[in-house]
C-alpha cells in the first residue's frame, strides 16, 4: 500500500477528529461568516508527484479555500431558493459517505440501500399527504427529477400513438402545454431530444396570479381533435410562489388523454403545513411530480426525488432500462432503481433525508415550514412600510419579490444588490418580473429567524441612505 495511504489509514480517528471540529466550527460560526466572498484564486494547474497525505492537504485547503466558502447553508442567505441542512441530515450524509453504499444494487440481493430509499419515498408520502400509488427514487436535484419524470412522458406520448420512443427515436411532434414552467423544465426538454421550442406557452389568468387559464387550456385541448399532449404545471414559480390549479386540472384528466407533470421542487413543502395544503388539493392525481430535498426539506445537494405513478412502472422501466440487467415480467417483482431513473451507480442519498424525517417528524416539517412563511412576511411588511422599497408582487409563501420605490430609480436595481450582496451580510438574487427589474428573497433555510430579518433591513437602510 501507498506510504501516504497506509499512514492516513492507521491515523483515520486522529483524521476525522480534526475535520468533526473543523466542521463544528463553521456550523457554530455559520451566522457570522460572509453570505458571499470576492475571490482570486490561483487554480492550480499540475498534479504532485507524491502525495502530502490526509492531514496536510487539509491544511492546504484551510489555507487556499476554506476561508472563502460562504454561509450559504446560513439563515442569511436568500438567493435562488437554498435550503442549509438540518443536524439530523449531515449525520445521515457522514454516513452515506462512511458506508458508500450504491443503491443501483436490486432490492433484496444483499445490499439494504434500496429497501432504505423505498422506505425513504414512503415517509415523504406520507409527509406531503399523498397516496401510495406512486413510484418513487432519488436523484440530485429538481432538475433530474423534471428530466425523469418528462422522459416517461415522452413515452407515454409515444405509446399513445403505438411508437416506442426509447427503442426507435422520436418521430413525432410531441404536444407541450404549460404556463410558467421552470428553466429546469425547458432544459429537460432539451436534454431529452422533445425540443425546448415546442412547448405551447398558455396564457395565464388574469389579476395578479400567473397559473394557467383553464378555459385557453380548453381550447387548446379540443384544437387537437383528441391528440394525447404532456401538460405541464407549477407547484410555486420561483418568483411569486403562483400555484396552477390543480383541482381544474384534476378534473380536466377525468375527461381528456394527458399526461400531468407538476413540478412542486419547493412548493410542495405547502402540504407540510394544514394552512397551507389547499395550494396542493388535486395534485395527487397527477402522473408525475418533482420535489426537492435540498431546498425546504434542508438536506445537503444533491437530493431530489421524483414521484411517477406505479400504474406506469412498465413505460418507466422502457423508458431507463439498463441493457444488461434482465427484467422479466412484471418490474417490480425483480425490482431495481438501476432500471427506473438515469444513473446506474449512485449514492445512497436517501439517509440524509431518512435521518431528518425520522428526527424531526411531521411537527418539525411544519415548523420549518410555518417558520418559513412568517419570516418571509416579516421582511415583505418591512418592504411594504419603507418608502424606499416597494413589492413588485403580493407576498406568497415564502418568497419576497421587490424593487426599489420609484420609476427613476428602476436603473439602480440591480447596482443596489450588488453593493448589499457584497456586505457579506445578506445574499438575494435578481430578477424581472412583468419587464421590472427587481430582487427576490426566498425563504427555506430552518435557521432563519427575525432577528436575521432585522440584520438585514438594517443593512439595506443604511446602504440606500448612502446610495
Ligand atoms: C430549484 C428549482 C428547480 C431546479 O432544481 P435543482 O435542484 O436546482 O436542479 C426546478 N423547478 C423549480 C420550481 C425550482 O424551484
Amino acid at each position: 500500500m501507498n506510504k501516504q495511504l497506509k499512514t492516513d489509514l492507521l491515523n483515520i480517528e486522529d483524521l476525522l477528529e480534526v475535520v468533526k471540529l473543523q466542521g463544528i466550527d463553521f456550523l457554530v460560526q455559520l451566522s457570522n461568516r460572509s453570505t458571499s466572498t470576492k475571490q482570486n484564486v490561483k487554480i492550480d494547474e499540475t498534479l504532485n508527484d507524491v502525495g502530502i497525505g490526509g492531514l496536510n492537504t487539509l491544511k492546504l485547503f484551510n489555507d487556499k479555500f476554506e476561508k472563502l466558502i460562504n454561509s450559504s447553508t446560513g439563515p442569511r442567505y436568500w438567493g435562488f431558493v437554498t435550503g442549509g441542512s438540518t443536524p439530523a441530515s449531515i449525520i445521515g450524509d457522514w454516513l452515506t459517505t462512511i458506508y458508500d453504499q450504491n443503491t443501483k444494487t436490486a432490492k433484496g440481493q444483499g445490499d439494504l440501500s434500496a429497501t432504505i430509499e423505498l422506505e425513504t419515498i414512503n415517509l415523504l408520502l406520507d409527509l406531503f399527504n399523498l397516496p401510495n400509488d406512486f413510484l418513487g427514487g432519488f436523484v440530485t436535484g429538481a432538475t433530474m427529477s423534471n428530466f425523469t419524470c418528462l422522459a416517461v412522458a415522452r413515452q407515454w406520448f409515444g405509446k399513445q400513438l403505438g411508437k416506442d420512443f426509447a427503442k426507435e427515436g422520436i418521430t413525432e411532434k410531441i404536444n407541450i402545454f404549460s404556463a410558467t414552467p421552470h428553466s429546469s423544465t425547458i432544459k429537460s426538454l432539451s436534454m431529452l431530444g422533445v425540443g425546448s421550442n415546442n412547448i405551447e406557452n398558455l396564457k395565464v389568468t388574469k389579476g395578479n396570479r400567473e397559473s394557467i387559464d383553464i378555459e385557453y387550456l380548453k381550447q387548446k385541448i379540443s384544437a387537437l381533435n383528441g391528440q394525447p399532449f404532456v401538460l405541464i404545471t407549477s407547484g410555486g414559480t420561483v418568483n411569486t410562489v403562483d400555484y396552477d390549479d390543480f383541482e381544474a386540472i384534476a378534473k380536466l384528466k377525468e375527461e381528456y388523454n394527458f399526461w400531468w407533470h407538476i413540478d412542486a421542487a419547493f412548493g410542495a413543502f405547502a402540504a407540510c403545513s394544514p394552512k397551507y395544503r389547499y395550494l396542493l388539493s388535486g395534485w395527487e392525481t397527477a402522473d408525475s411530480i418533482t420535489i426537492d430535498c435540498h431546498k425546504w426539506l434542508n438536506v445537503p445537494y444533491e437530493n431530489a426525488f421524483f414521484l411517477v405513478k406505479e400504474k406506469h412502472k412498465i413505460l418507466q422501466t422502457e423508458t431507463f432500462q439498463n441493457s444488461n440487467a434482465p427484467y422479466l415480467g412484471d418490474p417490480l417483482g425483480n425490482f431495481s432503481y438501476l432500471n427506473f431513473l438515469p444513473e446506474n451507480s449512485r449514492r445512497l442519498k436517501a439517509l440524509p433525508v431518512w435521518f431528518s424525517l425520522k428526527a424531526y417528524g411531521k411537527k418539525g416539517y411544519q415548523d420549518i415550514v410555518e417558520n418559513a412563511i412568517e419570516v418571509a412576511n416579516y421582511f415583505g411588511q418591512f418592504i411594504e412600510n419603507n418608502e424606499y422599497f416597494e413589492l413588485l408582487a403580493p407576498v406568497r409563501l415564502n418568497t419576497v419579490c421587490f424593487t426599489l420605490s420609484g420609476e427613476e430609480n428602476q436603473h439602480k436595481v440591480f447596482n443596489f444588490l450588488t453593493n448589499l450582496n457584497d456586505t457579506g451580510k445578506v445574499f438575494m438574487s435578481p430578477t424581472l418580473y412583468k419587464g421590472q427589474k427587481g430582487i427576490r428573497a426566498a425563504f427555506v433555510n430552518w435557521r432563519t429567524s427575525n432577528d436575521d430579518i432585522n440584520i438585514v433591513t438594517k443593512e439595506m437602510i443604511k446602504l440606500i441612505m448612502t446610495e
